[in-house]
């Protein structure tokens, strides 16, 4: 045939590739790029990739774009080698001085590394013969991990980039470059990093549509938020930091919308919520309970009851949580509430997390409320299993009018006969699921929920949006502050003989340590190898006791109830004992690497002592070496008690999540938004939903339709936060 050539025509297809790339690309990939179009059709990704890209949630392209890296590198703060430390993730730039395959134990590829300050060995396990053929001597490269050591410094699998020579110009211009999430499964397919940057690059330069924004124009104006579209290029190509931020600001925004919306759904939903039970006007047995308390309650105790008591007089159920420091009288306020609920012939549970506390609150006031015909009981879980089902079957007969227990309340053979209050006593050593559990013995009952770690404002509007909040600010008069210390390890002799000393003039200590017994991992001061020594030594003709989570329950309620009676003078302890009795002869604390501990909880621990007459000291034992974020620690929480205060500090320096229970509420993980640091967009975005809620049905349309997105988006989600 004229004109055909004989290489086409022994090979047709593969002349076609070669001779026109990139009109085959065009053909059967590019024109088709839109938000919903599958990766597996995009340039270079194929039906293994998409699957592979698919197990990590990421289909379509709309989800790669909303696939947000997990960190920078800025090229621009390039460590050099020499300085690196163990642990620090950093990026290194350097020339190849040796590589090669090593045989061990497993079979490893090293890259030698040398920026002229020094060298570092990069490790790979994984796919030795691609690395074989990737390197050369005196290459160039940029490479960002974590360092650790392993005869010498190394980084084990980091992100890699060949740098030519001429590309240094623009590494050190402030070049960012966006660090995807990584999993082995990705790497393998070829999917790390630089992987997925080639394809968002790819998406970006051919993508035919926009991502829709749902938030109002006039609303991302008002607060100084990019567009959603904007956002997204800038998360993925940012030209400077600046623009990582501005994107990183409306992806937050977003989010903290969402996260809020679905608060305040759940918040509405309780609203419009009927409970079958009513209440009347609050009565005589109460003001003789008030009258026989030998105190009077303070002003911000008087404040919660009133707040609790119209709460509770509502049609629909009560969500509330009281909050107040250690030791400000949170438990006289839920007794008077559930007295009110029992002159109401209604019955309450009060949730404890140890047995010992919910004895302690069953103890001082079982007999105070048999005066006025209100009768009490206990259920944990070391009772005897008969006296365990009398118990369940008075509380089933309504014999029992407030049942004081531990998480055995929670037992399929416990139940009510007409459970009006649910209290629950320091909320955060719940799991959702107990307080859930608890909460449905109940047809709508009211909650009340209790916490010493205050909620800071951010969080309250956010993660406890649907609970109402009762603040008790004020101390029970004549509280002496506690006087806080914190000292080197070093001087520990001269802690031994003050507490001998406090004891001999009538006092109780507590010594707390970190660790049950020694470990291999950590070198940490432990509490069973302390004290056998110290019983040997510095104590030795005191009577010592310890306790920590190993000790079997009914020993250590035991040992702890020694305590509080004054039959031991020195208790050594893990934190434990952080929540619990109530012993006005403690004088002194004593904590063991406390630089170890977080400020909310040296500051629970510390609520332990001064709640009796006399001066209260806490000497915190620091141990070298002491980071900065810890001396910053300890310094913060020697120079204030006010709880308030302290879990700002805490939360601005952990985070929220292990504090204040993010992880267990089921609310979506927040990955651009940061709840202790976007205070201004928590603010904002809570002020826009709460315009949201309030004309809900008399939008404009451009809101009504962020609504329907919101609440489409919500609908897929189930909420817990205090327990029904
Ligand atoms: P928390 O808020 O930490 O749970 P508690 O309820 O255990 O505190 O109260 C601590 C102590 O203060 C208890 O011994 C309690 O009897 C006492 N108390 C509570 N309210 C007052 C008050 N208004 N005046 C004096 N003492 C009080
Ligand atoms: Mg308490």
């Amino acid at each position: 045939m004229p004109g055909w050539s004989r290489r086409y025509c022994r090979t047709p297809s593969r002349h076609f590739v070669f001779d026109f790339p990139a009109r085959i690309k065009q053909t059967s990939y590019v024109a088709e790029i839109r938000l919903n179009s599958p990766l597996q059709y995009i340039k270079g990704v194929g039906p293994k990739k998409a699957a592979t890209l698919s197990r990590h949630g990421l289909n379509d392209v709309r989800d790669l774009l909303l696939y947000l890296p997990r960190q920078y590198l800025d090229r621009t703060n390039v460590v050099p080698i020499g300085q690196l430390k163990v642990d620090q993730s950093a990026t290194i730039i350097g020339e190849v001085k040796a590589h090669g395959t090593l045989y061990g134990k497993r079979r490893r590829y090293e890259v030698l590394l040398d920026d002229g300050t020094g060298a570092i060995a990069l490790v790979w396990f994984q796919g030795v013969r691609y690395w074989e053929r990737l390197f050369k001597k005196g290459q160039k490269f940029a490479a960002t991990g974590t360092v650790t050591s392993f005869m010498g410094a190394q980084m084990i699998h980091p992100d890699l980039e060949r740098l030519e020579d001429d590309s240094d110009r623009m590494i050190h211009a402030g070049r960012i470059i966006p660090v995807y999430p990584q999993t082995a499964e990705l790497n393998k397919a070829g999917l790390n990093s630089k992987g997925i940057r080639r394809l968002t690059t790819f998406i970006f330069e051919n993508l035919s549509e926009k991502l829709t924004d749902y938030l109002p124009g006039k609303e991302s104006q008002k607060q100084g938020l990019a567009s959603l579209h904007e956002a997204i290029e800038h998360i993925h190509y940012p030209e400077n930091r600046e623009q990582v931020e501005t994107g990183r600001r409306r992806l937050a925004f977003d989010e903290l919308l969402s996260f809020q919306f679905l608060v305040q759904r759940s918040k509405s939903q309780k609203e419009e919520t009927k409970k079958k039970h009513r209440y009347d006007k609050p009565g005589e047995k109460l003001t003789r309970v008030k009258e026989g308390l030998g105190f009077d309650l303070t002003s911000g105790q008087k404040r919660a009851v009133r707040e609790i008591f119209a709460d509770l007089q509502l049609s629909r159920p009560m969500s509330r949580m009281l909050q107040g420091d250690v030791g400000c009288g949170k438990t006289v306020v839920a007794v008077l509430a559930a007295l009110y609920v029992a002159e109401n012939n209604l019955q309450a549970a009060f949730m404890a997390p140890t047995e010992i506390l919910a004895e302690q609150h069953f103890r001082n006031w079982k007999d105070r409320l048999a005066e006025v015909g209100v009768a009490c009981g206990l259920l944990t879980s070391s009772l005897k299993a008969a006296d365990k089902k009398r118990i369940a079957a008075q509380c089933a007969d309504g014999e029992i009018d407030i049942l004081f227990g531990t998480h055995a309340l929670i037992y399929d053979y416990v139940s009510f006969m007409n459970l009006g209050l649910v209290i629950i006593d320091e909320q955060h050593r719940f799991g959702v699921e107990q307080r859930g559990k608890l909460y449905a013995k109940g047809d709508n009952p009211d909650l009340l929920v209790m916490t010493a770690t205050p909620i800071p404002r951010t969080l309250a509007l956010t993660l406890y949006g649907d609970l109402n909040i009762s603040t008790i600010d004020t101390l029970p008069p004549g509280r002496k502050p506690i006087r806080t210390v914190w000292r080197t390890d070093d001087i520990r002799a001269k802690v031994y003989e003050f507490i001998v000393e406090e004891i001999t003039k009538g006092g109780q200590a507590y010594v707390i340590y970190p660790l049950i017994e020694k470990s291999e991992q950590v070198e940490l001061e432990n509490v069973e190898d302390a004290f056998r020594e110290l019983s040997a030594t510095a104590f030795a003709g005191y009577r010592v006791g310890m306790v920590h989570g190993r000790v079997k329950a009914a020993e250590r309620d035991e040992i702890l109830r020694r305590f509080r009676d004054g039959e031991l003078d020195i208790l050594m302890a893990t934190t434990v004992i952080e929540v619990g009795i109530d012993n006005p002869r403690a004088t002194v604390m004593v904590i063991e690497h406390a630089e170890r501990f977080g400020l909310a909880q040296l500051h629970q621990l510390r609520g332990r002592i001064g709640r009796g007459e006399k001066q209260a000291t806490l000497v915190a034992v620091a141990h070298n070496p002491i980071s900065d974020i810890g001396r910053q620690r300890l310094n913060y929480f020697t120079s204030t008690t006010d709880g308030f205060k302290i879990s700002e500090a805490d939360l601005e320096l952990r985070g929220p999540g292990e504090i204040f229970g993010v992880r267990q509420s089921g609310l979506p993980e927040l990955r651009a938004a940061n709840l202790s640091r976007d205070r201004d967009l928590i603010e904002a975005s809570h002020e826009l939903l709460v315009r949201l809620f309030s004309r809900q049905y008399g939008l404009d349309t451009e809101y009504q339709k962020l609504y329907n997105y919101l609440d489409n988006a919500a609908s897929a989600r189930t909420l817990y936060t205090g327990g029904g």
